[in-house]
């Protein structure tokens, strides 16, 4: 098939709803997953197989033949089997000389051996022309139907031609082809069905250390402390008490640290004079994940408000509010209402309630198939300025909260600031820098820099 014929089977209307002959080699469930799916769209399927006998597994439509015979039908093949048995492969180098040969293998381990499976492929069978393709697509996706979450089918080869007869295929079975250039991108394609979560490796890591370093921050302040110097037992404290100021203090630092990259990108660019030099490493790395690290932010602040509502139920709570309306009756006592108190308690939680919306708002927007369905310019006025609002509300409701405490020297147990106050030193230090980037006199500059000015072009990498 040349470059011709195929723009024209782009253009033209398939009237017949008939596709070509595709050879499978393997009947096992990948071959027999595609080969169904292959055949519902149209394409005729013919198995390469040890076995020529027709098992009532294999798609009902579907020819089954040995290798030989089967690859002479087809001008693609499409290898459903492990890279260790292709050497079964090379006596077939002439039958298999000139076609294309789609290596759908994954491995193990990641980087399981020095070369790819589609390169290792290439070099058992010069004559024919690799393409590697639908490694990421599970065989029950294939058959249930279930492709939603998994569309993306990524394909790479030598071959320019070859490659677009396999990006054909995939567009016909409503999949969508994602060109990854040759076939040395080989490697990182298999690597990813093999990957672990990777870009919420830091999230999750930092906030176990930070969760852990202020669970038992807490628990010295709260529950030792007393039990030393006033000999009074909180260990119930574990349950609900320090959970409830250690998520809404995580919460707020890891929304911090989403904006806190930025900062330091803006700060280095200014410093620079120019976008056009690499960040370090580890400030990339960290862009990247972000959006984990908001949405393990956002997780936390699900968790202070849940924990936040059910303090009424609480046997502590319900003993406190009792024993403090008994005192009152016995000693004769009432309290008026404390207007500042009551405004200070209300914008307390009214801010904590704007922040938490916006902070939903965030996390909904970051979910692929809402971001897809805005612009760019919409997404960065949500992630951005409305991003930026959140981390004003919660820092300002955390602030409302410690109130004048902070000028108490109870709060300091062993001249240690309680931790509301710690939860704060990261977010101000952001809101107090991105104040100054601004100002007109820093955003001018930091803006015609961004849109590609240079301070010193020659030295600009
Ligand atoms: P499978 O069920 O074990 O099938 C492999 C097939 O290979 C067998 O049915 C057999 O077909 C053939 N075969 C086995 N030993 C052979 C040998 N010594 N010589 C020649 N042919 C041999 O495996 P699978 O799950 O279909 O996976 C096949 C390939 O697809 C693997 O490379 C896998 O990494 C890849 N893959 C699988 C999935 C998935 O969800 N399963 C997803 C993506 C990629 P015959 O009996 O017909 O000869």
């Amino acid at each position: 098939m040349n470059k011709n014929s195929s723009n024209i089977m782009a253009l033209a209307p398939n009237t017949s709803n008939k596709r070509e002959t595709v050879c499978i080699f393997g009947t096992g469930d990948f071959g027999r997953a595609l080969g169904h799916k292959m055949i519902q769209c149209g394409y005729s399927v013919v198995y390469g197989s040890r076995s020529t006998q027709i098992s009532n597994l294999i798609p009902k439509d579907a020819e089954v033949l040995g290798h030989a015979e089967a690859a002479q039908k087809a001008a693609i093949i499409i290898i459903a089997i492990q890279r260790q048995h292709y050497n079964f492969l090379t006596p077939l180098a002439e039958t298999l000389h000139g076609k294309v040969l789609v290596d759908i293998s994954n491995n193990l381990k990641l980087n399981q051996y020095p070369e790819s499976n589609a390169e290792y492929l290439a070099q058992l069978l010069p004559g024919s022309k690799v393409v590697k393709a639908f490694n990421t697509v599970s065989a029950w996706a294939l058959q249930s139907g279930t492709l939603d979450a998994s569309r993306q089918v990524f394909v790479c080869g030598d071959d320019v031609e070859a490659k677009q007869m396999v990006m054909d295929i995939v567009r016909a079975l409503s999949l969508t082809p994602l060109d990854k250039g040759s076939l040395s991108a080989a490697q990182e394609i298999e690597n990813y069905p093999l990957q672990l979560f990777p870009m919420w490796n830091f999230p999750i890591i930092l906030s176990l250390a930070l969760t852990i370093f202020f669970f038992l921050y807490c628990l010295a302040l709260d529950v030792i402390y007393p039990y030393i110097y006033e000999n009074s037992n909180l260990s119930f404290f574990i349950a609900i008490t320090i959970p409830n100021r250690v998520c809404p203090v995580m919460a707020l630092i890891l929304l911090a640290l989403v904006y806190l990259p930025g900062i330091f990108a803006a700060i280095i660019q200014l410093y620079r004079g120019t976008k056009y030099s690499r960040f370090p490493n580890w400030l990339d790395k960290w862009m990247l994940c972000r959006k984990q690290l908001g949405l393990v932010a956002l997780a936390f602040a699900s968790l202070h408000a849940v924990f936040t509502l059910v303090t009424p139920l609480r046997a502590f709570v319900s003993w406190r509010t009792s024993n403090r309306i008994i005192s009152q009756a016995l000693n004769n006592e009432t309290e008026p209402l404390d207007n500042t108190n009551a405004w200070l308690s209300d914008s307390y939680l009214a801010l904590g309630v704007l922040g938490y919306f916006l902070f939903v708002l965030l996390g909904i927007t970051s979910l692929p198939s809402v971001s897809n369905s805005v612009n760019w310019r919409e997404f960065r006025f949500v992630q951005s300025k409305l991003g930026y609002l959140a981390l004003v509300l919660c820092t300002a409701h955390t602030m409302v909260y410690g109130g004048t405490w902070f000028l108490n020297p109870a709060a300091y147990k062993w001249y240690l600031p309680d931790i509301y106050m710690l939860s704060l030193v990261v977010p101000c230090a952001i809101l107090v820098v991105k104040f100054v980037l601004i100002l007109p006199c820093v955003d001018k500059p930091l803006t015609r820099i961004r849109q590609g000015w240079e301070r010193n072009p020659k030295n600009s990498e």
